[in-house]
């Protein structure tokens, strides 16, 4: 089983990403951003509460993201394994899925953060944010929020990881197929 977080900033390009790598390496793609909205979509209880963080651009509270990690997980243990997009967010999270992982004698195989510039970032949020329908990428209030959470919650997540040497900086600037290559060439030594 192949565990890997695909980590960066929003706009990075890791749902893109992951949609072409669970293909090629056989993996579920589990993006909590995706399945936020899923909830909010189908005005379940968490998709109410997600919706009042989700909407500004903040961070879902730890717990709530993190039970609704492990029963994704749980529901799908069968799979050869999963790329996390979006998820882990914060240290809490990171030392969740660690403990969760191990408890199953798994463990995250790798982390894979795609860097880009924020210039870079906002230009194509806001891209998206024409098609995506996604309020969050329509407004540069809220995207500059999402990269405050970033930058303060999230970005620390180097640090955790780093050390246990299974983190992994790639050029996120490009065309898809060129990302996809560099990240093929990490995902293959993992
Ligand atoms: P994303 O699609 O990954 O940009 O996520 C959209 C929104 O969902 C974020 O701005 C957060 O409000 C929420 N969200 C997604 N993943 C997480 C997470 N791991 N922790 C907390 N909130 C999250």
């Amino acid at each position: 089983m192949k565990n890997i977080v695909l980590f960066g900033p929003p706009g990075a390009g890791k749902g893109t990403q992951a949609t072409i790598l669970k293909e090629k390496y056989e993996l579920m793609h589990i993006s909590t951003g995706d399945l936020f909205r899923y909830h909010k979509s189908n005005h379940t209880e968490l998709g109410q509460l997600a919706k009042k963080y989700a909407d500004e651009g903040k961070l879902v509270p730890d717990q709530v993201t993190i039970d609704m990690l492990e029963e994704e997980v749980n529901k799908n243990l069968d799979k050869n394994g999963f790329i996390f997009d979006g998820y882990p967010r914060t240290i809490s999270q990171a030392e969740a899925l660690d403990k969760f992982l191990e408890a199953k004698g798994k463990k995250v195989n790798g982390i894979i953060a795609l860097e880009v510039p924020q210039d870079l970032l906002e230009a194509r949020l806001l891209e998206r944010g024409e098609t995506s329908g996604r309020s969050d990428d329509m407004n540069i209030e809220k995207i500059r929020i999402r990269f405050q959470e970033y930058n303060t919650k999230t970005a620390v997540l180097k640090d955790y990881y780093f050390p246990k040497g299974n983190y992994h900086g790639v050029n996120g600037v490009g065309s898809i197929e060129e990302i996809t290559a560099r990240l093929s060439e990490v995902f293959d030594t993992l």
